[in-house]
């Protein structure tokens, strides 16, 4: 089972990616776990771009999923999330592999920017709360390790509209290309809900 999951900042596709691949026994590549886990000659020039600020160029990052993806954990399958986020990307996707299902999970601006800005990420250990769909057991406390929690600066609803205007520009289009194989879930669902629903509607 080869996935994609598509969505918003704020709807909740990070978590549900992760729910899903335990689910599912397949494996969760997030982009920051992509370039995270490199090594060698690879990572250099991809630090280099991500130390300016920039976006890693779509030729470098399909070479790296190309290779994540013939790992022995991905064998049964596995879940892109985050990626591809425009159709150039999606086209080069297409001549590596084939997925099965893409699956959107919508939310509208207004909700989006009400959720991102309510996020709260931990000092220490990297961890992310939310004080309104997933608070912290302690306030400005991280359940996992004690540390304290911040709000990230560009987490502000300027910025947070910013991103989503790339995201309807860039990576929305990419739903029309996928339309035969479209799973469409509202995000406005709590996190089990919108978990049982993906299963329910990937064994249609
Ligand atoms: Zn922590």
């Amino acid at each position: 089972m080869k996935l994609i999951f598509i969505g918003p900042q704020g709807s909740g596709k990070g978590t549900e990616a992760k729910i899903i691949s335990k689910k599912l026994a397949i494996s969760h590549i997030s982009t920051g776990e992509l370039f995270r886990n490199i090594t060698g000659e690879l990572k250099e020039k991809v630090n280099s771009y991500i130390n300016q600020g920039e976006l890693v160029p779509d030729e470098l990052t399909i070479k790296i999923l190309k290779e994540r993806i013939i790992e022995p954990d991905c064998k049964n399958g596995f879940i892109l999330d985050g990626f591809p986020r425009n159709i150039a990307q999606a086209n080069i996707l297409d001549k590596i592999t084939k997925i099965n299902k893409v699956i959107e999970i919508t939310l509208n601006d207004e909700l989006a920017i009400k959720r991102i800005s309510s996020r709260l990420s931990c000092k220490k250990c990297g961890a992310v709360f939310n004080t309104i769909t997933n608070p912290p057991e302690k306030e400005n406390i991280c359940d996992k390790c004690k540390g304290e929690l911040y709000r990230r600066k560009d987490d502000n609803p300027e910025e947070i509209k910013k991103r989503l205007f790339i995201y309807h520009k860039e990576t929305e289009p990419i739903l029309e290309k996928y339309k035969d194989i479209l799973i469409t879930i509202n995000g406005e669902q709590d996190i089990e809900k919108i978990a049982k629903e993906i299963l329910e509607k990937i064994k249609e």
